[in-house]
């Protein structure tokens, strides 16, 4: 009975969500810190006063949303938790102001940058060359492969986990293809330059699209959104699930040049032509206009996560340099496997992959001060 297309199928596994009993979960790369109060005051106005709206369609171009983001990213450059907040004023870094103002039409947005992700892989990924990618990367990059008959080119990582960049740019070359990665990488935890990427993108094909996921960017990466103007097939695909402590609003976004983000919109229209629902459209408008929130929140999450990589440090664990809201560590002598059944049955969740090559590190979110405590805790008796 089933479509001959079902055999492709491998669905995404996410980080587990157990009901059986209250876990401190610091699986999933999810924000310890709650959106704004601007964006509950934000929704519940919306809800009280406009009950009726409930019933109409949402604005199908997003336009308000689209303004808002545009506006977030021309204020901060791109990266919250390098700019500075002056009584609410944010300044991003002189590093990332952005050479050009970011347009409301560069903006296309959609359910979680999951869903985005999938429109981008539609509209410019083919099946007559292979997309070339990390070997460890996002992994529902090779599941929208097989959902859309893409054939992948996977790229080993270096020892040191860095991206292999001279061998994707090769391959990239050699088959007139398309490249995607996410900066800073997941699960590596670790980012490239900006100036590394420009290099990347000077040596790739123009004439194919280069994919920068940008998920994890504001707790410490450099944005490439500021090369747009320069790479007319630069797509980067951004979220309000890390930083913005929106992971349940389900809110994702690109910022690319006009004609790209308008094949998107094609997609979309294709498929289902309505963005994301009216709520979450208020909810992520209040979230753009409350940025200084957000930008002390990711600050909050590096300071964290330095306090929680010197421990790791002085206890003898190996553990990348993170520009993101995780660590990704191992122990020689101790099994990944067994470490996170030990923290697990001690009342927190974290994340471990079967994949060949990773089976040994642990990937663990960096949650409160108080969370990560309670993990060091824990970890002391491992
Ligand atoms: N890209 C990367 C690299 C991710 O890790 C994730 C989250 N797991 C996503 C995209 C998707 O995030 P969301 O759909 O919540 O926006």
């Amino acid at each position: 009975m089933l479509a001959q297309r079902m055999k492709n199928l491998k669905p995404y596994v996410p980080g587990e969500q157990p009901k059986d009993r209250e876990y401190i979960k610091i699986n999933a790369n999810e924000n310890p810190y709650p959106p704004s109060p601007e964006v509950g005051k934000a929704v519940k106005s919306f809800i009280d006063g406009n009950l009726e709206k409930l019933g109409l369609y949402p604005d199908p171009d997003s336009k308000e949303l689209h303004a808002a983001i545009a506006d977030m990213l021309n204020k901060t450059g791109g990266v919250l938790s390098r700019c500075q907040v002056n009584k609410k004023e944010v300044i991003p870094s002189p590093e990332d102001k952005l050479p050009f103002t970011v347009t409301p039409d560069m903006i296309y947005t959609g359910n979680g940058s999951d869903e985005v992700l999938s429109f981008v892989f539609y509209a410019f990924f083919d099946s007559d060359r292979p997309l070339i990618c990390p070997e460890h990367s996002y992994s529902f990059y090779p599941v929208y492969c097989g959902f859309y008959d893409i054939p992948r080119l996977p790229v080993a990582l270096n020892k040191d986990w860095t991206l292999d960049v001279k061998k994707m740019t090769e391959l990239s070359n050699k088959n007139n293809s398309s490249t995607i990665f996410a900066n800073p990488n997941a699960p590596t935890s670790l980012a490239m330059t900006r100036a590394e990427i420009k290099k990347m993108l000077d040596e790739s094909p123009k004439d194919r699209v280069f994919v920068v996921d940008e998920a994890y960017v504001d707790f410490g990466g450099e944005s490439v959104i500021g090369l747009l103007k320069d790479y007319r097939n630069l797509v980067v695909v951004r979220t309000f699930s890390k930083s913005l402590c929106g992971a349940g609003l389900r809110s994702g976004y690109i910022v690319a040049n006009p004609d790209l983000v308008n094949a998107v919109t094609t997609v979309k229209n294709s498929l289902n032509h309505f963005p994301m629902d009216a709520v979450t459209q208020v909810a992520a408008v209040a979230a753009c206009r409350d940025v200084s929130y957000y930008v002390e929140c990711a600050k909050k999450v590096c300071d964290t996560r330095a306090d929680f990589i010197s421990y790791l440090k002085e206890r003898g664990y190996t553990v990348n340099d993170s520009k993101t809201n995780f660590v990704f560590l191992k122990k020689d002598g101790l099994e990944g496997k067994k470490a996170y059944e030990f923290i697990k049955q001690n009342g927190i969740l974290v994340r471990r992959f079967d994949t060949p090559g990773i089976e040994e590190y642990l990937r663990i979110t960096i949650g409160t001060q108080d969370q990560m405590n309670k993990l060091k805790e824990i970890m002391d008796r491992l």
